[in-house]
């Protein structure tokens, strides 16, 4: 039997994990270096790989008709070792695929420890020795200062940074039952759901216009110098920030009321809903969605508990805001995801410009694939841009433009979406059109799958 010099992966987070799951799975040692708990980042909290950071939710599991659904079904069909565990460990959470996070995460750390082919070395990794041929660097958000330095001396492109945001955890038996409901919107029940899986707190007009104007009064935590020029991200502002939009802003979006009616009081439309979501196995914690905020601690406690249901909340955690490091990657790196100027070196996760913890771990996923074959002497096989894998990929290495109107533009972070896939060669039955570009994904996928003959690399 051949044997292979290992690949190092650096970073044993969402993307690293199954970076070297994938690589081992194709009988290529590894060695996957982890900082934790020798140094930890602002975020982590223990020394588990593959940890949780902030929400327990991998989003909704319809593989039918969203694009995050059918990056779900694509892992699983590809042996995703992130999937096995999030599906091993699942928690009611309606449509959406919720994790425990402690058994997620010492599910993953058990399954990598325990296979052959991977040491971990729990090591900061400064830079990348000379002599590590095939490297994958996975080292997230929080990349530790020394590598990010190491990483902007090679690139020549300074990293950009922007705000992530953690909502508040509220314990359950905190929560005034009679005021609050459990439903899920619609009573969507999801694969493991029950149709009644959020804690719903309603708001008369009044008191959401009072908390919006607390909102905005609220004092809010300061500005680290590191952070002053970084803009929010959209997709994870502030709810002082989305208030400051608009007094209707958090109305249309995490407070929006529509399909939620208390069976106790059916006539009583409420306003405007704050929802909270189950954060652990045994049901004692919820997250408070969607409430991502930059106020003072003292702030938030005194603020959320003027939500009805609330008045007595307990916070297990309350909410913060976190920096954020990737790529200016369609310039940086090639299709495989290897730095162009120094191809030794491949990139996964967020650190590429994906955002969130299933994309980063379908990067993971394609990064060990390709890393892999290019330890076996293959040529790295792209997915087909039609498949949720591919269209990421895609946004990442290439499918971003520079500009799209006079202004500057540059490359931001993206949740898989279906505005990242081809368009459809014929016209879908209007409202068939999400299940066709999940039809057509599933079976590319499958094509590209049976086609795997390996090809010698050149
Ligand atoms: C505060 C915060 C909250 C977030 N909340 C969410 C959320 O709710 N939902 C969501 O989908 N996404 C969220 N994200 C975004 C993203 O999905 C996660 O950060 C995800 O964990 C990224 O996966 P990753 O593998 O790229 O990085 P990580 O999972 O962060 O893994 C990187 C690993 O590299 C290690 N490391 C760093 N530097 C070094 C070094 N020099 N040497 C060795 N090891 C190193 C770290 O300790 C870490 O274990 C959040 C991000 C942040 C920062």
């Amino acid at each position: 039997m051949r044997s292979f010099s290992p690949v190092h992966v650096i970073g044993g987070g969402l993307a690293g994990s199954e970076a070297g799951w994938q690589l081992a799975r194709r009988g290529v040692p590894v060695v996957l270096h982890e900082m934790r708990p020798v140094r930890s980042t602002a975020a982590h909290k223990t020394e588990q790989l593959a940890e949780l950071v902030c929400s327990n939710s991998f989003r909704s599991d319809d593989a039918q008709g969203s694009a995050i659904g059918l990056l779900h079904a694509e892992m699983r069909r590809l042996g995703s070792l992130v999937m096995r565990a999030a599906d091993a460990h699942k928690l009611p959470a309606g449509g959406a695929l919720a994790v425990d996070r402690e058994g997620f995460a010492a599910a993953i750390t058990a399954a990598l420890e325990g296979e052959p082919l991977i040491a971990i070395s729990r090591q900061e990794i400064l830079a990348p020795p000379p002599d590590w041929d095939n490297v994958i660097i996975a080292t997230g958000p929080l990349t530790s200062p020394a590598l990010a330095d190491a990483i902007r001396a090679l690139t020549g492109e300074a990293a950009l940074a922007f705000f992530d945001a953690i909502a508040p955890i509220v314990h359950r038996d905190s929560i005034d039952f009679d005021i609050a409901w459990f439903q899920s919107r619609y009573d969507k029940v999801g694969p493991t759901g029950s149709g009644a899986d959020y804690i719903n707190c309603p708001l008369t007009r009044a008191q959401y216009d009072a908390f919006v104007d607390a909102l905005l009064a609220g004092e809010k935590m300061g500005f680290r110098d590191f952070e002053t020029a970084t803009p929010y991200f959209d997709g994870c502002l502030p709810i002082e920030v989305m208030a400051e939009r608009g007094r209707e802003t958090l109305r249309h979006g995490p407070m929006k009321p529509f399909g939620l009616t208390d069976p106790r009081r059916p006539a009583a439309k409420p306003y405007a809903v704050v929802q909270l979501r189950q954060d652990n196995k045994l049901g004692t914690l919820f997250n408070m969605v969607g409430f991502q905020t930059k106020l003072k601690h003292g702030e938030q406690a005194r603020i959320f508990r003027t939500i009805p249901g609330l008045a007595e909340a307990e916070f297990a955690r309350l909410g913060g805001l976190h920096r954020n490091t990737f790529l200016n990657s369609p310039k940086l790196l090639d299709a495989t995801l290897r730095l162009k100027a120094a191809p030794r070196l491949r990139f996964a996760g967020q650190i590429t410009g994906c955002e969130g913890y299933v994309e980063s771990a379908a990067i993971g996923l394609l990064a060990g694939r390709f890393a892999a074959a290019e330890r076996l002497g293959e040529r790295p096989r792209l997915p087909p841009p039609t498949t949720a894998h591919g269209a990421l990929l895609a946004h990442i290495t290439g499918g971003h433009i520079e500009t799209i109107d006079s202004s500057p533009r540059s490359f931001q972070p993206m949740n898989v979406n279906f505005g990242l896939f081809p368009p459809l060669g014929s016209r879908a039955p209007r409202g068939a059109k999400k299940q066709a570009l999940c039809a057509r994904a599933l079976a590319d996928l499958e094509a590209w799958i049976g086609a795997a003959v390996p090809q010698a690399a050149e």
